[in-house]
């Protein structure tokens, strides 16, 4: 216990500096329009740049900063910085109509200043609420539920939208998920990755696509990786994929590539 909280302290003084020095970046991962393979936005995903040059996964620093409150600065930079590069890439492609797609934590909705946050996050760029979209898990949200859903509220009001991120990893209830302001279910990767010799996992996301629609909700289908998957994906009716199949999380040059392309 003494060595891991020793581990936790060092991480964390390592992520304070590094945010100093700036060494996080925000690569963007394509989402698709599966019927015609058009570009419908993307979703930031961090990665930290050690000084050695090594690209650390979000999966390394990501869930310990969500213990602490390391996550509330870092989170307030990702949401910063995506939005400085869809107000850069708006200004290049005014006639684009993508969304950006930033991933919220749950100490985030907790976080008293939230709303204020985000809406200065984009005022002060001016830019569109409708075009960025925040993604919260559904354990997140499933188990805050009170909290979430006044929040999510609030965000809807505010024309952001809105989408719960690794569904069917959690427990939802369904009474609860039919009341909330969601636009989005992403399916997890988890249930992507059998539909093709599966037919119990392509039967959950054959029914949590038509759930989704019933709901009033479209469906991003994760971790789309074969041709296959995304031929069975369109034949369920989901709207959009996202995985390499696509691309991989590109860098802000590549992914404005797509855009001008
Ligand atoms: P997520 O939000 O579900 O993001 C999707 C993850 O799936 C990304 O991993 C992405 O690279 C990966 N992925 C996409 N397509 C495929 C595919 O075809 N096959 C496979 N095997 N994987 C694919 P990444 O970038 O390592 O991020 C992992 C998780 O870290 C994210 O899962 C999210 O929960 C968290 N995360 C990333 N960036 C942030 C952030 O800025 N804030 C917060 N709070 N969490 C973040
Ligand atoms: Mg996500
Ligand atoms: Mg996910």
């Amino acid at each position: 216990m003494r060595t891991r909280a020793v581990q936790v302290l060092q991480l964390e003084a390592d992520l304070r500096r590094a945010l100093k020095r700036r060494e996080f970046e925000l690569h963007y991962q394509p989402i698709v329009c599966l019927a015609d393979n058009r570009l419908a936005g993307f979703e930031a995903l961090i990665r930290w740049r050690k000084s050695d040059g090594t690209l650390v996964p979000p999966a390394d620093f990501i869930p310990l900063c969500e213990e602490t409150d390391m996550i509330l600065p870092i989170g307030d930079w990702v949401l910063n910085e995506a939005c400085a590069q869809l107000s850069t890439w708006l200004g290049r492609y005014p006639r684009t109509n993508m969304q950006i797609s930033v991933n919220l934590s749950v100490r985030q909705l907790r976080q008293k200043d939230l709303l204020f946050r985000v809406r200065d996050a984009l005022d002060s760029r001016r830019l569109p609420p409708e075009r960025l979209k925040l993604e919260i898990t559904e354990s997140a949200v499933m188990d805050n539920a009170d909290l979430s859903s006044a929040i999510l509220n609030e965000l809807n009001a505010m024309q952001i939208s809105l989408s719960i991120d690794d569904f069917g990893t959690g427990y939802s209830s369904l009474n609860y998920l039919r009341r909330l302001p969601v636009n989005t279910l992403k399916i997890d990767q988890s249930f992507v990755r059998g539909i093709t010799n599966d037919r119990k996992q392509a039967g959950i996301v054959e029914s949590t696509i038509i759930l989704a629609h019933k709901l009033g909700m479209d469906v991003i289908a994760e971790g789309v990786e074969t041709h296959e998957q995304a031929r069975q994906l369109r034949s369920f009716n989901a709207e959009y994929g996202q995985g390499y199949l696509f691309a991989r999380p590109l860098q802000a040059g590549d992914a404005e590539q797509l855009l001008a392309g």
